[in-house]
């Protein structure tokens, strides 16, 4: 098998730490997107890209 990227346990990339909690952050086009935000080293990153958005107009 192949590698397995485990997204939902929630741990952070960069420390490792599991106080991890989500966040909506702006993204710059008006649009806030959920992101994971460490409570430990504060880095943040996005959850997967999935957008129940319309696409642009
Ligand atoms: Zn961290």
């Amino acid at each position: 098998m192949g590698f397995r990227v485990i997204y939902h346990a929630q741990v952070c990339p960069e420390c490792g730490s599991r106080d991890v909690s989500t966040q909506d952050v702006p993204t710059g086009d008006g649009i806030t997107e959920t992101a994971y935000v460490c409570d430990n080293c504060h880095l943040a990153w996005p959850m997967a890209c999935i957008s129940d958005l319309d696409g642009p107009s």
